[in-house]
């Protein structure tokens, strides 16, 4: 069994786990809907940040936000996508993780959604913490104990 006091979720930081935010794709409120819908499908993710133009966090926008708010009552608008920016169909309702919030913290909002992004105290996007990433943690974890 994991034994916890080994890998104490309470005494790990998230900003020791986390993407940095250079390598973490974005998009921009005012950017147009067709520029955001490239960005996903080049970078196969579902959903990304949406930042302000000084790196300020302010929600996320994924796939099926474009999609839902294109599809008129009979027809699919694809002129949307030129007329319509990020800003128009995005979430700002958006839970995000502090730097020295630890993966205790993490792990509750992470049952939940795939990612969750990780701000300063000025809600500036520092970098994002996956799923993937705790889970991968807590695996390599399991593994180094058995072998101890
Ligand atoms: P993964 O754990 O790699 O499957 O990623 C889960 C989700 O996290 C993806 O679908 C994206 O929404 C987001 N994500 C992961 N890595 C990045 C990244 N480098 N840039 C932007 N979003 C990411």
């Amino acid at each position: 069994m994991l034994n916890v006091t080994e890998f104490d979720l309470t005494q790990k930081l998230v900003n020791e786990y986390m993407i940095d935010s250079d390598k973490v794709a974005h998009v921009q409120l005012n950017n147009p809907l067709k520029h955001a819908l490239l960005v996903l499908t080049k970078t196969g993710y579902n959903a990304v940040p949406v930042l302000d133009y000084d790196g300020t966090f302010k929600g996320l926008i994924s796939k099926s936000h474009i999609i839902e708010r294109m599809f008129g009552l009979d027809q699919i608008e694809v002129d949307l996508l030129d007329e319509k920016t990020v800003k128009d169909v995005m979430d700002y309702n958006i839970k995000t993780l502090q730097l020295d919030d630890t993966l205790e913290k993490a792990l509750h909002l992470l049952i939940d959604h795939n990612f969750v992004c990780v701000v300063n105290h000025s809600n500036t996007m520092e970098g994002i913490l996956t799923r993937r990433q705790l889970l991968k943690q807590i695996r390599n974890q399991f593994y180094q104990q058995k072998t101890i």
